[in-house]
Formats: structure tokens, sequence, C-alpha cells
């Protein structure tokens, strides 16, 4: 039923009634006009640090994509995260154009292998990188352990190899990385972000 807008507001005006009918949906094609649905309305939101510098911002990553096997998850908007303590919601220019760096056809998103002396890099699965940096890992350590100085005094050091994390990684990861290098022995630990 289409009624005016000065016929809309009559009815309103009787009270219970005219919400009634607004509710059941008489209502006028101007009132039925609505705003734009807020574009994050549907969205999947999850919390990350920037990647980029050592300040470690806090980010707020919106993507669609409900997890389904045909669906793949696409992020389409990134914002500072207001309740982030190093940033508190700010992005520096760099940071607040994060989403082309996320959805660059040049990001590198798995492993790659360049040999000794090539120019090519191959692609690798997760496993064989994984498997082939234990196997590195392992031998270069039991190569190279130190495990007294000259006065003979334990010290159980691993000086040939390092390891670097990058800033997207919570005090909690940097806890585990650190963790995990000195129990190895090694004593070349650096993170680009200090946070
Ligand atoms: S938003 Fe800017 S200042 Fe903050 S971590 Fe990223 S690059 Fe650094």
């Amino acid at each position: 039923m289409q009624v005016s807008r000065r016929q809309f507001f009559k009815i309103c005006a009787g009270g219970m009634a005219g919400t009634t009918v607004a509710a059941l949906g008489f209502m006028p094609t101007e009132v039925l006009a609505e705003t734009r649905n807020y574009k994050l309305l549907r969205a999947k939101e999850v919390r990350n640090t920037c990647t980029y510098c050592s300040v470690g911002c806090g980010l707020l990553m919106y993507s669609l994509g409900d997890g389904a096997k045909n669906a793949s998850a696409h992020i389409f908007h990134i914002e500072g995260d207001p309740d982030h303590p190093v940033s508190r919601g700010a992005l520096c220019p760099k940071g607040a154009g994060l989403l082309d760096y996320v959805n660059s056809p040049n990001r590198l998103k798995y492993p790659q292998y360049r040999a000794p002396g090539s120019t090519e890099w191959q692609r690798l699965s997760w496993d064989d990188a994984l498997n082939r940096i234990a196997r590195l890992m392992k031998d270069d350590r039991d190569a190279n352990f130190i495990k007294t100085n000259e006065q003979g005094v334990t010290v159980n050091r691993w000086l040939t190899t390092g390891m670097l994390c990058a800033s997207a990684a919570s005090n909690e990861t940097g806890l585990l990385d650190q963790k995990f290098a000195r129990a190895l022995g090694m004593l070349s630990v650096d993170n680009q972000a200090r946070i």
C-alpha cells in the first residue's frame, strides 16, 4: 500500500496503530529509502601488527569469506587498532597503505629456495622448507657447537647461526623465540620490532 508522506505521518500520529502499520511495511517510498550498509557489517575482524617497522603498530584487518572450502577470505579493509597499547589506533602512511601490500600480486606467499650459484628461485612446500632448515641447523650446530671456553668453563655456545625475527610478532612470540634460540645455545638473536 502506497501512502503519501503526509498520510503516513497522520497514521503515525495515531499512536501504536500507526507504528504497527509502519512496521508491517505500509510506508511510502521515501521512508523506505535507507542509508548504505556499514561496509564492515559482515566482515571478519582479526588483529595483527604492522609488518613494516620497529614501532609495531596494531592493526584491525577485515575480510570477507566464511571459511567454506570454496570461499577464500579476502582482506578488503585495514585500519589502526584503537585498543593497541603502542599506537592507540594511529598508523603512519606506510601502515595506512597496507591493503595494497597485502593484495599485491608481487607478494611472496610461499617459501622459495635459490641453490648456491644459481640465479633461479624454486618454490618449496612448507614441509620441505622446514625440513631443510632443521637439517642445516642440526648439521651446523653439530659441527660448530662450543661446549667449554679456553678456561674449561661450560659455555654451550652456538655462534655460527643466528635468528632474525619479523616485526609482526607479539611479546609472547618473542619470548618463545628467545627460549627456542637460547636453548640451542644461539647468541645472535634479533628482532626488527622491539615490542
Ligand atoms: S604504521 Fe608506520 S610507524 Fe607503525 S609500524 Fe607500520 S610503518 Fe611503523
